[in-house]
């Protein structure tokens, strides 16, 4: 195939995910990355049945990968990466191609005429191994956090077969003897869940790279940096012996505004952690999901923040890097600023929580309070103002579904009996539609 000279991975069309990725979820099921939408259309194979080579070479995975070499327009799986380049964001996809299409050129090149490929080379694992958290954020479900169960059960109006609890893959020999075999060419991992750090079976993980002495594997964790210190040890510690550590920080709100999103999360203790993680030499940026539960507060969020230089908008010293083939330093750029320090991520999923259902009154409150403070911002950091543009443009892409809203109401009331909250007494301009209703 004639990949490499035709420049395929500048091509809108192609990911090098599907040659060198894999997202498996709690329950076994794995998909092409965390990006695509959990659901049964999209699962590609379940680890619990299926070896790793199986679940590469999927029908699923195998059209994938031939379309992407046949420059066909990508799948509907593929949908929020085209919808986020749409709107003007990056994408998971121009990152996986920026990231690793040179280290599995070959892969592509190789690939047999029914898309399939022979070899297992997983370079960049995203294995979320449990569901166990110590979080029940509002936007989250069981599926993600052990801790959501029991409003579950209150919360839910019929039987869903949703399954309850900690759902982990300990017991699936198989599949760990397959990720034992193939830790040796990992180069990166994801630990996400669930929360991370909490988890036994990040520390398996990091246990064997301590032991193997492969310091170098980069680590990324999803983390809501709740807790640093598990079971007399400071991760922080044992994140300064790796190379290369990258945090994404989910961080919605400051106050009682995270303890009402961030259910069962304490704000003065996570705001210690975040100060520790910024003085210390690991790099992260902060990661908030945008909702209809945040959007007239994100700027206080950043403003928090930024008032403790946790997202300047300058070089950390960390960040300085030499780029190993080229020699060159990659250091800070300003326009990166809202990929690298502040890295919105704007709430479609649940619709209920979208930043699209929510009602036009209350979007031009945030509209306004958004690009002023954009402009402030602008002016007084020289923070650019794209990353406020996109949200807000995003937003009012739209227009609100008042029956999603009304759902939104139903859901928010239930949840506030249930946890003894009140959404609207620190979100007073919802407080008339939640009157109506
Ligand atoms: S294009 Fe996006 S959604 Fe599709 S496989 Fe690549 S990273 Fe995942």
């Amino acid at each position: 195939m004639e990949s490499k000279s035709r420049n395929i991975s500048k091509e809108k069309t192609f990911c090098a995910a599907p040659w060198m990725h894999l997202h498996v979820i709690n329950d076994g099921r794995a998909f092409p990355c965390c990006v695509t939408e959990i659901n049964d259309n999209n699962v590609v194979g379940n680890v619990k049945d299926d070896s790793l080579l199986d679940i590469l070479n999927s029908p699923k995975m195998n059209a994938m990968r031939k379309g992407m070499l046949e420059s066909k327009n990508l799948p509907k799986s593929c949908e929020r990466c085209t919808g986020r380049e749409a709107s003007g964001f990056s994408s998971m996809r121009q990152g996986m191609n920026d990231q690793w299409y040179s280290k599995v050129d070959d892969l592509v090149e190789n690939t047999n005429s029914n898309g399939s490929i022979d070899e297992v080379r997983l370079l960049y694992w995203d294995i979320r191994f449990s569901n166990y958290c110590n979080l029940a954020c509002r936007t989250c479900h069981p599926i993600f956090s052990t801790s959501w169960a029991n409003d579950y059960v209150r919360l839910r109006s019929h039987d869903d077969n949703i399954e309850l609890g900690l759902q982990n893959l300990d017991n699936e020999t198989n599949f760990w003897k397959e990720l034992d075999e193939n830790l040796s060419k990992a180069e990166e991992i994801h630990f996400a869940g669930g929360e991370p750090v909490l988890m036994p079976e990040h520390w398996k993980i990091i246990e064997f790279l301590e032991k193997t002495k492969r310091f170098d594997v980069k680590l990324k964790y999803s983390t809501n940096a709740t807790k640093l210190i598990v079971k007399g040890k400071n991760i922080l510690d044992v994140w300064e012996k790796f190379t290369n550590v990258h945090l994404s920080l989910s961080i919605d709100g400051t106050g009682n505004h995270f303890e009402l999103t961030r259910h069962k999360g304490n704000w003065e203790k996570t705001k210690q952690n975040l100060i520790d993680i910024g003085k210390s030499n690991i790099r992260y940026w902060v990661h908030p999901t945008v909702s209809i539960l945040n959007i007239l507060h994100i700027t206080d969020l950043h403003k928090e923040l930024y008032d403790l230089n946790l997202i300047p908008n300058k070089i950390r010293d960390c960040e300085l890097e030499v780029d190993s083939t080229t020699g060159r330093i990659h250091g800070y750029d300003e326009q990166d600023y809202f990929i690298i320090r502040f890295h919105i991520n704007p709430c479609i999923h649940p619709d209920i929580y979208s930043v699209h259902n929510i009602p036009e009154d209350i979007k031009a409150i945030a509209t306004k309070k958004i690009t002023e403070y954009a402009k402030e911002c602008e002016a007084k950091y020289n923070i650019p103002t794209s990353g406020w543009d996109s949200l807000v443009d995003l937003m009012n892409s739209q227009k609100c579904d008042m029956k999603v809203f009304n759902k939104f109401v139903e859901t928010t009331k239930k949840l506030d009996k249930i946890r003894n909250q009140d959404f609207c007494s620190i979100q007073p301009e919802f407080k008339k539609y939640f009157n109506l209703i």
